[in-house]
């Protein structure tokens, strides 16, 4: 495995694959791998004769009140994960060459309707940051097939939109989510639980899976969402939200919806967990 730090050294190696017709699979990442991570670089070498993994801590995403600073760093242990998964092209870049002119000065790319709900609610210019580095990476690396986690599914929905609203040539490929044995979905933000807290982490799955059986039963979307909230709150989070949406654009389902996404965001201790179940009536 190659690593490479700039854009220019990115550009010579994917050049070359592209002009020997080479298929490329990209998977950006900040890093601080884990499985779920590595299941997307395996749907990715299934998917192309050549895989492209960045890792880059983006500052743009993060709010000033939130983990910048803090967030795990393991560059040594990811190189060593990814040269065992036969990942053929490393990029990690620094914030000089993402950012030239500065992150504050630079082209903002802004989903509008979907980046302000759900998650963007309480994370304002989270999805602008997400957005515009999702843009940046994809105009550097020109893949033919980039693979996103379903695990941030308001992202993944965010960049299948800005990809088809702004004529990038790339196929967007969503993987499923990956989990520890007992439900709890892979994050690098896991590891800011505390013991007791990684204990009661995997309810938040459970209750995900309580509520998509009561859709199925038919109970009504705000009786299902009310009842979520409150088994969170009782399993010992704070909940963000849990809100049923429809699965193609996150929208309020109507009567007659019939594939939705039950989608969640709740804090545990310094922790704020992720999660999401697909639910497809009959
Ligand atoms: P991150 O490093 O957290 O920005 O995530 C990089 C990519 O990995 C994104 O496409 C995430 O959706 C995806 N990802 C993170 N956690 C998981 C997981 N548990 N299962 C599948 N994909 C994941």
């Amino acid at each position: 495995m190659e690593t490479v730090e700039t854009i220019s050294a990115l550009r010579k190696v994917v050049t070359a694959w592209r002009m020997s017709r080479q298929r490329i699979a990209f998977v950006p990442t900040m890093g601080n791998l884990h499985p779920g991570h590595m299941s997307l670089i395996e749907r990715a070498r299934g998917l192309a004769h050549r895989v492209v993994v960045s890792i880059y801590v983006n500052p743009l995403q993060f709010g000033l009140d939130e983990d910048f600073y803090a967030y795990p760093r393991t560059i040594d242990d990811d190189t060593v994960l990814l040269q065992q998964a036969g990942v053929d092209l490393l990029f990690v870049p620094d914030t000089a060459e993402m950012y030239p002119i500065g992150e504050e000065g630079s082209v903002k790319v802004e989903v509008p309707d979907l980046s302000s709900i759900l998650c963007g609610a309480f994370r304002p210019g989270h999805f602008v940051g997400v957005a515009t580095i999702v843009t940046k990476l994809l105009n550097m690396v020109q893949p033919d097939v980039a693979v996103f986690g379903e695990k941030d599914y308001q992202q993944l929905t965010i960049i299948r939109r800005l990809v088809a609203d702004l004529h990038i040539p790339v196929e967007i490929f969503g993987a499923p989510t990956g989990r520890e044995p007992d439900g709890l979905a892979w994050s690098s933000r896991n590891r800011y639980l505390t013991p007791d807290e990684r204990k009661k982490a995997p309810a938040l799955h459970r209750v995900l899976q309580t509520a998509e059986q009561a859709l199925r039963a038919g109970e009504s979307v705000a009786l299902v969402e009310r009842n979520a909230r409150e088994a969170l709150i009782a399993a010992g989070f704070d909940p963000d939200y849990v809100e049923v949406r429809e699965l193609k654009d996150l929208r309020a389902p109507g009567p007659d919806s019939r594939n939705l996404v039950i989608l969640a965001a709740a804090r545990l201790g310094k922790a704020r967990l992720l999660d999401n179940v697909q639910v497809r009536l009959g």
